[in-house]
């Protein structure tokens, strides 16, 4: 029997307290605490862990404080390009999209794919019809403008850099979102979605919506949702790596991810973490950044840290 768990990541970077005011802090708390709360309730209902994972993840794209839906980045050109991805632990059925506009939960439109189209990974104009095909919401330009992401754009610009999300200067900037989710049953599941870096150019794509970089799920290991610098995790197959780890390495979930996070990952310039989950329950959160917006439930109150070294089981 599974002890049923969703765990949460609101993107890692350089996050420290001296940041944020407390407002600031509480408002991204209760933001990571109110998808948990819901996937609760859901898995209590039956939902399976793909929905869960979904909804959560859905939630988080709907808040602006976070870089993904509502709340992305801007583009080099003042727009929004979101990537995101989903995936079923079950039978590695996997559904992403990449550089769409317009979407508003591109999650949604990731498990479309999974559940509605013969392929995995869909791009730009062509993901946005299958979008219309399946009856995928769409939302203008004013939805997804934030002063806070513009203000980052100008910044950006004026600096001729392109940057991660979650810290005031220039570099080191991450925010993605990401749910993990073990169902009563041992199924896992694993979905992220994000706007990616402020300022890229060229339909830059990132790792999250690469099945094996940023997502992966597999009920024999782990789900598992990556946050950070996407082209170092791209070149590490860093959500696949974990899952490599304890099958191949026979590590645990928690000592496999504490070593490819503090160690490979650090050792490779790889800044960031990523949140999983196994088949029996078990939680890991590690990041190699100074701070991750993350978080986990289980049957009770959910439990979420920002900084390093918070109290807290697992933290
Ligand atoms: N990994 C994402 C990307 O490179 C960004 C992030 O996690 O903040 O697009």
């Amino acid at each position: 029997m599974s002890r049923p768990v969703i765990a949460v990541h609101g993107g890692a970077g350089t996050i420290s307290r001296a940041l944020l005011t407390e407002h600031q802090e509480e408002e991204y708390r209760l933001g990571l605490r109110r998808p948990l709360e819901v996937g609760r309730d859901l898995l209590r209902s039956g939902a399976d862990a793909l929905e869960v994972a979904c909804r959560v993840v859905e939630m988080l794209e709907d808040n602006p404080l976070f870089n993904a839906g509502r709340g992305s980045v801007f583009t080099h050109h003042g727009g929004h390009e979101m990537d995101a991805s989903v995936m079923r632990g079950e039978d590695r059925a996997a559904g992403a999209i990449a550089g769409v506009t317009g979407v508003r939960n591109p999650v949604r439109l990731a498990l479309g794919v999974l559940q509605e189209s013969d392929h995995v990974l869909l791009s730009g104009r062509g993901a946005e019809e299958f979008a219309r095909t399946i009856g995928i919401e769409f939302e203008g330009p004013d939805y997804f403008h934030t002063d806070l992401r513009r203000a980052q754009l100008d910044q950006a610009i004026e600096k001729g850099r392109v940057q991660l999300d979650h810290t005031p200067s220039e570099d080191e900037k991450f925010g993605t979102v990401g749910a993990v989710v073990c169902d009563a049953d041992g199924n896992l599941a694993a979905a992220t979605s994000t706007g990616g870096m402020t300022n890229k150019k060229y339909g830059r794509i990132g790792d999250s919506p690469l099945i094996g970089s940023g997502t992966w799920a597999d009920n024999r290991t782990c789900a598992v949702s990556c946050t950070g610098h996407g082209e170092y995790f791209m070149r590490s197959a860093a959500a696949y790596d974990l899952a490599a780890l304890m099958e191949y390495g026979g590590r645990s979930l928690v000592n496999a991810a504490r070593f490819l996070v503090e160690e490979k990952l650090r050792a490779f310039g790889a800044e960031g973490g990523l949140v999983a989950v196994d088949a029996e329950g078990n939680v890991a959160l590690p990041f190699n950044s100074p701070g991750m917006y993350r978080g986990y439930i289980r049957d009770g109150q959910a439990e979420v840290a920002i900084f390093t070294a918070e109290e807290g089981e697992g933290f």
